[in-house]
């Protein structure tokens, strides 16, 4: 349990962490990133822990891995590297640095661990779980491959390592469809995210693509009645869906795709209005460099990816306290399906 007044009171006997509009001005470069969604009031309080976290990591040889659903002041203000859980797993096989700061939440800490045990590999809160990885266990795999025998088992990579080691191979969803599609079996196991399972299964209509019935807190919350009338308010606004939205979600929106390829496609089309289905801090950390796309909402937010803050960061590093560690031999196995992973989407060229 985070035990916040202790961790506070510790941090402010280290650390002069008190706002500081002089010493925001002095770090508008990293500010200028942000300016759109985040008050010069707000940067005046962040900043000191941005400087902090930043002098920090300099000093334990850290890099910190951000997702794109981070807040701005974290995404922008402190990560090396942002991007989606694919390209957070590939950068941190990269990664010289002796400590992985994983800003996002404990699957992703893990997936970090996994493919680089002889790294420290600190998460902020422990408690930043998730639904879909709290959703199924490695006997609800075995389950599975007793009701689908022979049939391969590709698991989202939000789930635990012993769901992972249990597995054949990871996925995410930038490769999920190229992943299934490339599967020696007609039939496919897909785990735990059933929506995102229903949308491969239209989109690889040459499988037959069987799944749990996981899902995301955030993106089950949107229905297609919702979209359509998002669209009816807000005439000629782009609708885009992430696909761990349920199917008639993702059919009523304009695109759909994983946090990489929404990215892409707003930077491609540059629509003059957009309405990102998604996790609340997708649009907030791209609006700064499109300024020319006006982010409407609605949005729903994370509960497990906003446990990460700047504090409980600077604190994490600072007592080097978070620390994941993952049993040598289910990591050895839940490494194996995220490296097939991670090989299969470079032959594939994704
Ligand atoms: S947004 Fe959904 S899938 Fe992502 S961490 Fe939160 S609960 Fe899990």
């Amino acid at each position: 349990m985070f035990d916040l007044p202790a961790q506070r009171a510790y941090l402010s006997d280290k650390y002069d962490l008190a706002p500081s509009p002089e010493l925001a001005a002095s770090m508008d470069d990293i500010y200028q990133r942000m300016a759109r969604v985040v008050s010069p009031v707000d940067w005046a309080i962040y900043a000191p822990y941005v400087k902090a976290i930043n002098d920090l990591k300099a000093e334990r040889n850290a890099v910190i891995l951000g997702h794109n659903y981070m807040t701005p002041e974290i995404f922008h203000g402190i990560s090396d590297f942002g991007g989606d859980s694919l390209q957070l797993a590939i950068k941190a096989t990269e990664v010289k640095e002796d400590v992985i700061v994983q800003c996002g939440v404990h699957f992703m800490a893990e997936t970090s661990k996994i493919l680089s045990p002889n790294k420290t590999v600190l998460i902020p809160d422990m408690e930043a779980g998730c639904s879909l990885a709290e959703s199924i266990t490695a006997e609800g795999i075995a389950e599975m491959r007793k009701q689908y025998p022979g049939a391969p088992v590709v698991t989202y990579v939000n789930t635990t390592a012993e769901v992972k080691a249990a597995s054949d191979i990871c996925c995410t969803s930038s490769n999920a469809a190229q992943i299934v599609a490339a599967q020696d079996s007609h039939t496919v196991i897909m785990t735990p995210d059933q929506y995102l399972a229903q949308n491969v299964a239209r989109d690889v209509p040459q499988k037959n693509v069987v799944w749990w019935e996981g899902s995301c807190i955030v993106h089950e919350q949107y229905s297609a009645s919702d979209l359509r009338d998002f669209r009816e308010w807000n005439p000629g606004t782009r609708l885009i869906a992430h696909p761990e939205c349920p199917p008639d979600v993702v059919a009523e929106a304009d695109f759909s795709g994983s946090t990489s390829g929404i990215i892409k496609y707003v930077t491609d089309e540059k629509p003059e209005k957009a309405l990102l289905i998604t996790e609340c801090s997708m649009a907030s950390n791209i609006a700064d460099e499109l300024p020319e796309v006006d982010f409407v909402g609605p949005c729903n937010m994370c509960p497990y990816m906003k446990k990460i803050t700047l504090e409980k960061v600077l604190y994490s590093l600072d007592t080097m306290t978070g620390q994941v560690e993952v049993d040598a031999d289910v990591a050895e196995k839940a490494r194996l399906s995220v490296q097939r992973m991670i090989d299969l989407s470079r032959q594939l060229g994704l």
